[in-house]
């Protein structure tokens, strides 16, 4: 079949601008050291509108409050629903409203952690906007990266969006409970990820109930 590509340098998206990238990872590379500096471990969560990004965040806050001092980010292009939630679980939690862009970067991070007690944390979670296309392509200057992938994407997450993949260290293959319906095998998602990055640590949960948040934890190294 005839696929129709851009050349290089011919995509009209001033976010693929290379300058404006360097910008983004030079901007991440500064809110590393910041973290480092106050031995704040962050984990960035990334995964499409309606994976369960927020409730695995939520469910992480309520396992490991007793043990870490935590904080949230909530990236969301105009609400603050989701920031609402994982609060309630007991973290302290900012809300980034990115309005049409549909990815944090690591400006906003930036912005974000001058708001936050650092000296009082452990551990911040950043929860992207829904979205597994773009983020990729901004570091945002966090420790690892959890990707959340459901049965109810469809079967094709993993060989269309290599890259989201790619640089994430835990992938929590989400809605399990829903794999009869869905007629998806969490196995079939398990193989894709394996063949990929054979680093990358997968693992089932339910993020509704609470199923795997443990396994979670644990491939973390939490
Ligand atoms: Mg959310
Ligand atoms: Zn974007």
């Amino acid at each position: 079949m005839k696929i129709i590509r851009p050349d290089e340098g011919e995509i009209f998206d001033i976010e693929l601008d290379e300058d404006f990238l360097s910008k983004n990872r030079k901007l991440a590379e500064d809110n590393r050291k910041l973290l480092d500096k106050h031995k704040i471990l962050a984990i960035d969560i990334m995964g499409s509108v309606g994976s369960g990004k927020t409730s695995l965040v939520t469910q992480l806050v309520k396992k490991l409050r007793n043990k870490y001092r935590i904080a949230a980010l909530a990236g969301d292009t105009t609400t603050t629903i989701d920031a609402e939630q994982i609060k309630s679980a007991g973290a302290d939690v900012l809300e980034i409203n990115t309005g049409k862009e549909c990815h944090l970067d690591a400006n906003l991070v930036r912005k974000a952690l001058k708001e936050l007690a650092l000296k009082k944390l452990d551990l911040l979670f950043i929860e992207n906007v829904g979205n597994i296309i773009c983020p990729a392509d901004f570091p945002l200057g966090s420790h690892k990266r959890i990707v959340v992938l459901s049965l109810t994407e469809g079967p094709y997450v993993v060989l269309k969006h290599p890259f989201s993949f790619m640089d994430a260290d835990v992938v929590a293959i989400n809605k399990v409970d829903l794999s009869k319906a869905t007629g998806i095998a969490p196995e079939e998602f398990e193989k894709q990820l394996k063949e990929l990055k054979p680093s990358l640590k997968a693992v089932r949960t339910n993020c509704s109930t609470g199923k795997g948040i443990a396994d979670v934890i644990k491939a973390l190294g939490l």
